[in-house]
């Protein structure tokens, strides 16, 4: 089963016409390529969330450092 992409009526899977709007429905070419775009956008934001997270982890290891070495210089004695 599949939607009309203008009325939003149900219809059987292949046709070429909503029988409901008389509009023309994607093909299974059409369908194809969209589902590929679909998975290239889906790729892409998996690949930006991965280099959001290690930014943000460079981020966190890097306050850390400071951290640290505020601390040292804390620890250290002042005469
Ligand atoms: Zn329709």
């Amino acid at each position: 089963m599949g939607f009309c992409i203008s009325c939003g009526q149900q219809h059987q899977d292949g046709i070429r016409f909503c029988r409901f709007c008389g509009n023309q429905q994607p093909g299974e070419q059409l369908l194809a390529r969209l589902r590929q775009e679909a998975e290239q956008i889906h790729y892409l934001r998996l690949q930006a969330q991965a280099l959001a997270q290690q930014q943000q982890l460079q981020q966190q290891q890097l306050q850390q450092q400071q951290q640290y070495s505020q601390n040292q210089y804390n620890q250290q004695p002042r005469w």
